[in-house]
């Protein structure tokens, strides 16, 4: 049988952000260019479906930030798919830096824009997010298996998946791991190749807060469209609007030091002295109780730096988004990359004739130092978001070069 005539048979491990992205990437590959092959895509994800927890109301949002890169990739497959998943998200022209109390008592704001011309990024709920990717996957005929874990693979003639320690098999043309930062089709991957494998944790911890949307006019209780920073050296706060007024704020800082926050004998004390030096609007936006609450209540968070090398073997497997690359979140960028790995390895199926032998080859080949890079970028960020950003001399360099 031809190329054209018998569907590719594909599995996808990992429903997340980019397991999703990739899957409707292949799925829509034959109405974008009549050369393409027809992909049966399936969906492995071994949690439950997301969109079920919908009902109970409780989920509250935790957002991300999408920028041109991530945009960019969600264009390549349908513009109007990007409209519709991206319909709501909120701009955030630049940085509101919130500085140190002064000694008459006020936190003074301070915007720095991003770009001369407009340029931002943008606020979005992870969990509806996550929710619309999959609901255009319904639409587009993608099978999603939820309660599916990935327990072994075979890499005979063709690959083969093991869910849930099952015996019988499932066999396909090729896989695409999207099983994030502790990814089990990189583990598995690793028995049948010579991939190299790096990890390490950085000292950083974090931390999710939670902004209540304000009363009155205004639902939201400071500026909507800044990414909200609050510098402190070796620890900061973030925070992000969600559209309904609340704003997704996290804490960074090390993991020793919050030992004693987290667990201390006198942990309440010790959160709230630590805030009312550092950040004592943030308690007002916060709220006393629900702070001391969710540093009680709420789990703290491990940064985990991976990178390998190759990503794929032959033309049967290749790992994507955090599978491949899980960087620290301080550039905003794991999703972003993620997905700008969907647009490459399909810029390099279509080039290569939807050779995945060749494409996944080359895929190996050149996306590695992006990757890399991109990479140090996010670890550089840190610095630059917990301390450059008050530092005159810095902010009046980074103006005259236009870094
Ligand atoms: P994941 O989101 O981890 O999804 C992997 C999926 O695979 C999950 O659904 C999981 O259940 C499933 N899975 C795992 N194992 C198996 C298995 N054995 N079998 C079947 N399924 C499996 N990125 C940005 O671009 N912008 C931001 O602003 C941003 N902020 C961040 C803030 C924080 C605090 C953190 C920690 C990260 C942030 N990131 C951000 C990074 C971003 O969250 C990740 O890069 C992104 O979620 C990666 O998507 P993924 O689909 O590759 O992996």
């Amino acid at each position: 049988m031809s190329l054209e005539s018998q569907p590719q048979r594909v599995a996808i491990v990992g429903a997340g952000l980019v397991g999703c992205l990739a899957a409707l990437a292949l799925a829509n590959a034959d109405k974008t260019n009549p050369a393409a092959p027809a992909y049966e895509v399936t969906l492995f994800e071994m949690r439950p479906d997301p969109r079920l927890q919908k009902a109970s109301g409780q989920l509250r949002s935790i957002n991300l930030a999408v920028s041109d890169r991530g945009i960019r990739a969600l264009n390549a497959i349908d513009p109007q798919m990007a409209r519709r998943v991206l319909a709501g998200m909120i701009p955030m022209y630049g940085r509101m830096i919130h500085h140190k109390q002064d000694s008459h008592g006020e936190c003074r704001q301070e915007s720095q824009q991003y770009g001369l011309y407009g340029e931002g990024i943008n606020s979005i709920d992870r969990g509806v997010l996550n929710n619309k990717l999959l609901d255009e996957l319904d639409a587009v005929g993608v099978q999603a298996l939820f309660h599916h874990k990935l327990t072994s693979m075979g890499m005979g003639e063709k690959p083969t998946l093991f869910f849930n320690d099952e015996t019988a098999p499932h066999e396909f043309d090729f896989i695409l791991g999207c099983d994030g930062a502790f990814s089990a089709t990189r583990f598995h991957l690793q028995k049948h190749m010579r991939m190299n494998f790096a990890q390490e944790y950085i000292s950083k911890m974090y931390l999710e807060l939670y902004i209540p949307p304000a009363v009155g006019a205004d639902k939201f209780s400071i500026d909507k469209n800044h990414l909200h920073i609050w510098p402190r050296k070796d620890f900061m706060l973030i925070a992000l609007a969600n559209t309904n007024g609340s704003f997704t704020s996290t804490f960074f800082g090390d993991w020793d030091m919050s030992d004693h926050l987290v667990e201390g004998p006198d942990a309440s004390r010790d959160v709230l002295e630590l805030f009312e030096r550092n950040f004592p609007d943030a308690i007002d936006l916060i709220g006393r109780d629900a702070l001391v609450r969710a540093f009680a209540t709420n789990p703290r968070g491990a940064l985990v730096c991976t990178s390998c090398k190759p990503y794929n073997l032959a033309g049967k497997a290749l790992i994507l988004g955090d599978a491949a690359h899980s960087m620290v979140p301080f550039y905003g960028q794991g999703m972003n990359c993620g997905w700008e790995d969907v647009r490459v390895m399909m810029e390099l199926l279509e080039e290569s004739g939807f050779d995945t032998h060749k494409a996944f080859d080359k895929y190996s080949e050149t996306r590695h130092e992006d990757l890399l890079a991109i990479c140090d970028l996010a670890i550089n960020n840190y610095r630059e978001m917990a301390s450059k950003v008050v530092d005159p001399l810095y902010l009046l360099r980074k103006k005259i070069d236009g870094w």
